[in-house]
């Protein structure tokens, strides 16, 4: 296991609720702090990529690029891209902050982090697992059958089942 974070990445973009703060623009500071797995357990051969800085910081930069009311939706758009582009990612947190908000007063900064978890247990050999509860993940890929999810959720106690394990059901 280990930790791979980008800190202070800094930005000039055009979020916020206003449009005149979408005008103007302002400063935003990023952090990023990914707690990846090691390939010892149940993750398939295509999601050995390393995680390296340069496509962290790429999919933050296209994030910001795109102007967005709220820091929540930036900061859930960085997770759900880096989450895409990795697949064996334990947690994430993304932390999008605002420098001098347009208050009333003096304000240094406003900020918003989101913090995901995504390694499960399989609920058949117990093994560790990563499920991001999206389609990338057989537990809401709507390829797989409604009725086949449901019981497979049923029947392991809404827990998701690691690749091996899942083999057994695939017929
Ligand atoms: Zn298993
Ligand atoms: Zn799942």
């Amino acid at each position: 296991m280990a930790v791979i974070a980008l800190e202070g990445m800094y930005f000039f973009a055009r979020h916020g609720y206003y449009d005149e703060e979408q005008l103007v623009g302002n400063e935003f500071v990023v952090d990023v702090y990914i707690t990846t797995r090691t390939t010892d357990a149940a993750v398939t051969d295509d999601l050995r990529e390393t995680i390296n800085y340069e496509t962290v910081y790429t999919i933050c930069q296209l994030v910001m690029k795109r102007p967005t009311r709220l820091l929540e939706t930036v900061a859930e758009r960085i997770g759900l891209g880096i989450r895409h582009q990795f697949g064996y990612i334990k947690s994430l947190k993304v932390r999008v902050r605002k420098n001098n908000p347009p208050l009333n007063g003096p304000v240094a900064a406003a900020w918003v982090e989101i913090d995901g978890q995504y390694e499960k247990r399989c609920g058949k050999c117990g093994k560790p697992l990563i499920c991001y509860r999206d389609h990338t993940c057989w537990c809401m890929d709507s390829r797989v059958p409604v009725k086949t999810r449901e019981h497979l959720r049923a029947r392991f106690d809404d827990n998701c089942l690691c690749p091996n394990c899942l083999k057994f059901y695939e017929q």
